[in-house]
């Protein structure tokens, strides 16, 4: 039996692309490909509809502003929504993860909140610092199985984890989510993940990206070894910079 392609949406880069998240779908891609899995990237824009049958959205970092203004065009579209009913995966980074929430505040001393799109159980909130440098997290696998990740985190959103969403990751250096020692949040299904890092994160961390690949192939894949070299090295310089 042929694996049937994978779609990957990167939603509204115009709005939420300023962090170079996008990069995120080029390693999912590549990754499936090297798999000898079909893989297309679609990048959609706010005033065309948002296809709904994509197999993993993408969400990107971008500035308070912007956030608004996806939320507003995501809502009035329907097609995310849409998607995630039918099991679709969506990963969302930064400002795209603070929109997933109930709701985030934007601006600074006048401080507004915003509504999210509601499907992942976290409010947002700004917090006093600003966090802002490497993080590193300890991420453990639905199977058990433990990965450092590593990233660039850059949010003056502090967010909170209601009971229906568990962090993704531990944090060992940096903020996270609020200083609690958490990073992340997953939804109760497990299809909706949202993280902080930038890097893009996806390229910084493989064993994340073949998860997110994992979810929306539904099934196992087999490690990839001569990416794994070229990447090996790269980590340690990485690991390296973040606990010097
Ligand atoms: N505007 C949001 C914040 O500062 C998200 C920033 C980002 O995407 N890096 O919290």
């Amino acid at each position: 039996m042929t694996t049937p392609p994978v779609k990957i949406v990167v939603v509204y880069q115009s709005l939420l692309g300023i962090y170079g998240d996008q990069g995120n779908s080029r390693v999912l891609a590549q990754r499936a490909r090297w798999r000898g899995i079909e893989a297309e990237v679609v990048f959609a824009e706010p005033g065309t509809p948002l296809p709904d049958d994509g197999s993993v959205y993408l969400l990107g970092g971008g500035e308070d502003a912007a956030q608004t203004t996806a939320v507003r065009e995501l809502k009035a579209d329907g097609g995310l929504f849409r998607a995630l009913d039918s099991g679709a995966v969506l990963f969302a980074v930064c400002a795209g993860y603070q929109i997933c929430g109930h709701s985030f505040t934007i601006g600074g001393a006048e401080e507004e909140e915003r509504a999210g799109l509601g499907v992942l159980d976290v409010t947002t909130r700004r917090g006093p610092v600003r966090a802002v440098g490497e993080i590193l997290t300890r991420w453990s696998k639905p199977d058990g199985s433990q990965y450092l990740l590593t990233g660039f985190e850059n949010h003056g959103g502090y967010t909170t984890l209601g009971p229906d969403a568990t962090p993704l990751a531990r944090v060992e250096v940096g903020f996270g989510n609020n200083g609690d020692g958490t990073e992340g949040a997953v939804s109760a299904s497990g299809r909706v993940i949202g993280t902080y890092p930038h890097g893009p994160v996806l390229a910084r961390n493989p064993e994340l990206a073949d998860h997110v690949l994992e979810l929306a192939l539904g099934r196992p894949l087999e490690p990839l070894s001569r990416a794994a070299s070229a990447h090996a090295g790269l980590r340690t310089e990485r690991l390296a910079f973040v606990r010097r």
